[in-house]
């Protein structure tokens, strides 16, 4: 059994003028699939772990075999890190829902939060991601490098952006910030909505 890479439900531009058609088109078919079959590849001598979801991959890194698991950490990251994000870009979804209000509470309006989340984002050296997570049944940002991922430590994406440059580098070379500015235009914040009542029921599953 093998991963699979998860299509786009949308088309390649869907998102223009934010990201553009081509971006889109290598992130999702050359660097995510990559990832995907990156994972598979590490996995071909292990049967027992290809039917685990890479979530449970992920939070158990540490019982790996040792030779895979950086790979698994990479590549495994990098295949649910894409397969979340994706779901989360659409142009023209006002923020709302449970979690309009939630971030409200905790940042004090929507503004600042979104000033939060830029400026995290901008501070990142390199590459990785940034995140708004639900830890422990708070809300919080915080910024990742590599592929590495919270799911890792069992903390819950809520909304997450892609700041490698294979992002943005076509569109925006050196210009972050504005790549930064201009995801807040393609945030499906139904999605975003969704996983953050996910994470709710997930504490209260855990507790
Ligand atoms: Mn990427």
């Amino acid at each position: 059994m093998k991963y699979q890479a998860e299509a786009l439900d949308y088309a390649y531009d869907a998102l223009e003028p934010f990201i553009d058609k081509l971006t889109m088109e290598i992130h999702h078919d050359k660097h995510y699939a990559g990832y995907v079959d990156k994972l598979n590849t590490a996995l071909e001598k292990y049967e027992h772990l290809q039917s685990q979801p890479i979530v449970e991959l992920l939070k158990n890194l540490n019982d790996l075999p040792a030779e895979i698991c950086r790979p698994v950490k990479n590549n495994g990251g990098g295949s649910a890190n894409h397969a979340l994000f994706w779901k989360l870009l659409k142009k023209d979804v006002p923020v709302g829902g449970e979690i309009a209000k939630a971030l409200a509470e905790k940042f004090g309006g929507f503004e600042e939060f979104q000033k939060q989340f830029t400026d995290a984002s901008a501070r990142l050296f390199g590459s990785g991601w940034s995140w708004l997570i639900l830890n422990d049944g708070e809300l919080e940002i915080i910024t990742t490098p590599n592929q590495d991922t919270p799911l890792s430590v069992g903390q819950d994406p809520i909304l997450l952006l892609d700041l490698w440059e294979h992002a943005y580098y076509l569109k925006y070379q050196n210009r972050r910030p504005a790549y930064i500015e201009n995801f807040f235009q393609v945030i499906n914040w139904e999605q975003v909505d969704k996983y953050y009542q996910e994470a709710k029921s997930n504490k209260a599953r855990k507790q």
